[in-house]
């Protein structure tokens, strides 16, 4: 007998990451791989963060602390709130799960930028919520039509800030009024995934707005700028009030032992954090300039990716990319049929990613 699967659940879509090295690898038989399609960072992670895990590993037969004491204690100096405000979680995935098991019902809605990151529309419909996708206008994001789009049965907004894939960013001032436009009974998870590549970017980040909005939970991950995607470490910010509700639904060692390790010398590393912004800015733009030189249209972009009008069928030029063995990021399905996504990678790589799409044109 088959077991039961409820009706919301079958309708989630399959989610397909980006296709993995490895994989490529082996399909094509290649020894080198480029992938420039996740957003991670191209230098790998810290140095300091990877001897701190190898210390560490000497205690993995024990339970990670579950509240990850150490970790938190230095965010929260890091970010400037109480410890008590950060709830940290498995990526920030995680965290984005944790809200939702906490506020969310069957039948209510959320609001959702559309394209947006694919797990903000997953984990919502894992508890029976609905997305309510608000599409982009041009390259922005439409944060009066998702104020428009708010309801009585609507339970929480998403907005990600730089945005992806577009990588555009939303001045403090126009955050201010979308979240005075906002019921305060409906949550906000304001998505800053991307804020390390904004110059200036602790300026501007809505983290010093939650004082004023108590239903603002800021989003923050250790998998870009800091180069951590593979131990998964992200972190919420939010109200004590708000926080309270999301350690009840959290997994009691939600991080690793490992991850709590590496992710504390990583936010102590400010030297890789700097090196890594200055890599990313030097690739777009010489990215940009040549793409630019070859008659494409580049979108300027604040994070370490940005988008390309490659003037053809992007899905067609993202598999012949494939087969070359350099993996970029299709938009097909994304409201971008002409546009690859491209990430900022070490400067060899953006040679390759050149070469490569040169032949492909
Ligand atoms: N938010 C955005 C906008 C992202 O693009 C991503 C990763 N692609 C995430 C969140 C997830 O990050 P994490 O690795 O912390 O789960």
């Amino acid at each position: 007998m088959e077991i039961a699967v409820p009706d919301f659940i079958r309708a989630i879509a399959p989610y397909v990451p980006g296709k993995p090295i490895e994989e490529l690898e082996r399909e094509l038989g290649l020894s080198r791989v480029v992938k420039l399609a996740s957003n991670e960072n191209p230098l790998g992670p810290s140095p300091m963060a990877v001897q701190a895990m190898q210390k560490a590993m000497v205690k993995l037969h024990r339970y990670p602390d579950g509240s990850a004491y150490y970790l938190t204690e230095a965010l929260a100096t890091h970010m400037q709130v109480a410890p008590e405000c950060l709830v940290l979680g498995n990526g920030s995935d995680d965290v984005i799960a944790m809200a939702v098991r906490a506020f969310m019902r069957t039948g209510e809605k959320a609001v959702m930028p559309h394209p947006a990151f694919l797990m903000y529309d997953i984990l919502v419909k894992t508890v029976g919520g609905i997305s309510v996708p608000v599409p982009l206008q041009g390259m922005d994001l439409d944060l009066d039509g998702m104020v428009a789009a708010v309801e009585d049965e609507t339970r929480m907004v998403f907005v990600t800030n730089p945005n992806n894939p577009t990588g555009r960013f939303i001045p403090l001032d126009r955050m201010v009024a979308f979240l005075d436009a906002i019921p305060s009974s409906v949550l906000v998870l304001l998505d800053e995934a991307y804020i390390e590549f904004v110059n200036d970017g602790d300026r501007y980040s809505g983290v010093s707005l939650l004082t004023t909005y108590p239903n603002l939970v800021v989003l923050r991950t250790f998998s870009k700028a800091y180069g951590l995607a593979g131990i998964r470490v992200g972190y919420g910010v939010m109200a004590k009030e708000v926080a309270l509700w999301l350690h009840r639904v959290r997994q009691p060692f939600n991080v690793n032992l490992l991850a709590q390790a590496g992710a504390l010398a990583a936010l102590e590393d400010d030297g890789f954090l700097q090196e890594t912004r200055k890599l990313v800015s030097d690739g777009i733009r010489w990215l940009s300039e040549q793409l630019e030189a070859m008659g494409l249209i580049t979108h300027p972009s604040e994070a370490n990716f940005f988008l390309v009008d490659v003037k053809r069928e992007g899905k067609k030029v993202f598999e012949a990319m494939l087969a070359k063995g350099i993996i970029v990021r299709s938009m097909h399905g994304y409201g971008f049929p002409r546009c690859i996504r491209i990430t900022a990678g070490l400067p060899e790589e953006n040679r390759m990613l050149m070469d490569a799409l040169r032949e492909v044109l």
